[in-house]
């Protein structure tokens, strides 16, 4: 991610394509946005903003919705705004989740709405060589699908498991992947596609989406959490994403519960990841279940989290403890991000999403009790808008993101 430089100045022409951007996020994002309406929101001058709009609808990155909606009031006097939308048509963007044991190309449009989506499994044996084919297989596939036909792809979003060099778009080792490290994976889809590719943690991009595209929209300060395979999180603060300095940030996962507890493989004792990720709770019930504790979870050969889920929905005693426990865990992590960076909101996603009101009631009530700010606010906990399609979304939202920021506006745009 590309960093602020405070002692940048800014001339005409920086100017020019920030409000540019800005004007072309607000659509994309929006809805029933007008000419009118952006200017409200923004300040600009109405001659501005229709000037950018001019510009945006003739270089096929917007237009004018024919028909206006029937929400849209019609104001006591004039004419109805014309609305303006996103050209969905004319451009596009490719996105790539790369998770522990699978990942996942789509094609994207404007609006962060996924087009179509193919995925491919890794194996025990992968190399950093069947790795990359792996990845430029589905990418290719996905850019030969009927809906990429005929779009102008503005660039590919990775969203993947740390750590990275998000800078160089290098995979560096992450663990229980293979035993595969450095993988230039940004370098080699620019080699390959001929994009621009943006690489960030999963955590980040999903947080991006949410802020862009999600629940997360008018919201300044929150984290979103995502548990998994691992732990982790995105921080926004101040309506940007907090990237830190080597895009490290939000390891929530790393936050030590038991400084007596077991070694981490990241050097530091009793992680909150070694005590609640997605596949230690599996492994828990496992053991329950081994010890005779009778649950409708016997019924499964391969008790899976999806299973935990669904009989903690039916009262199941033993999958509701289970959860319980992950909740309680999860949430002493969540109160250290909350006394860190105040946020109003704490987004869930990944795979824990798909519990819904039983995790998000139960750690709402563990967090009330333990944060700093508890006499004066609470905060929620909130299922991502993705839920466990976040980081899916997210690396789609990577390259918006870009674009709104005014990449890509610079030069033939
Ligand atoms: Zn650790």
């Amino acid at each position: 991610m590309k960093t602020k430089n405070t002692n940048h100045g800014s001339n005409n022409h920086n100017t020019k394509i920030r409000n540019r951007a800005l004007v072309f996020r607000l659509i994309c994002t929006g809805e029933n946005v007008s000419r009118i309406g952006i200017a409200r929101q923004t300040g600009l001058s109405k001659m501005s903003i229709s000037n950018i709009v001019a510009e945006l609808i003739r270089d096929g990155f917007v237009r004018e919705q024919k028909e206006s909606p029937s929400k849209l009031k019609k104001p006591s006097t004039g004419r109805t705004p014309v609305v303006l939308v996103p050209d969905c048509e004319t451009y596009a963007v490719i996105g790539l989740y790369i998770s522990r044991d699978y990942a996942v190309s789509i094609l994207s449009n404007l609006k962060c709405e996924i087009l179509s989506e193919v995925k491919c499994n890794f194996t025990i044996e992968e190399t950093n060589s069947t790795f990359l084919n792996k990845i430029t297989g589905i990418t290719r596939e996905i850019l030969s699908t009927k809906r990429a036909a005929g779009k102008k792809i503005l660039g590919i979003g990775v969203s993947c498991i740390g750590p990275l060099d998000n800078k160089k778009g290098i995979i560096l080792q992450p663990p229980n992947f293979f035993h595969l490290s450095s993988i230039p994976i940004g370098q080699w889809l620019e080699k390959k596609f001929g994009y621009p590719v943006i690489v960030d943690n999963d955590m980040n991009a999903s947080a991006l989406a949410e802020k862009l595209y999600g629940k997360g929209r008018n919201i300044s300060n929150f984290v979103y959490v995502g548990v998994t395979n691992g732990i982790g999180s995105g921080i926004i603060t101040n309506d940007t994403l907090y990237a830190g300095e080597m895009g490290f940030s939000g390891e929530i996962g790393h936050i030590s519960i038991n400084y007596e507890g077991p070694k981490c493989d990241c050097g530091n004792t009793g992680c909150l990841e070694l005590y609640s990720s997605i596949p230690e709770i599996v492994k828990q019930a496992k053991i329950s279940l081994e010890q005779g504790i009778n649950s409708a979870l016997k019924e499964y050969d391969f008790v899976q989290w999806g299973d935990i889920v669904r009989c903690a929905m039916e009262k199941d005693m033993l999958a509701l403890n289970i959860i319980d426990r992950l909740c309680m865990y999860i949430s002493i992590g969540i109160v250290s991000m909350i006394n860190l960076f105040d946020p109003s909101v704490i987004f869930l996603g990944h795979d824990i999403a798909i519990a819904g009101r039983i995790v998000t009631e139960k750690m709402e009530s563990y967090i009330k009790e333990r944060t700093i700010s508890r006499k004066y606010k609470e905060v929620p906990v909130q299922i991502s808008a993705f839920k466990d399609k976040a980081p899916i979304v997210g690396s789609a939202a990577l390259v918006l993101n870009q674009l709104f920021l005014g990449d890509g506006f610079e030069e033939g745009h």
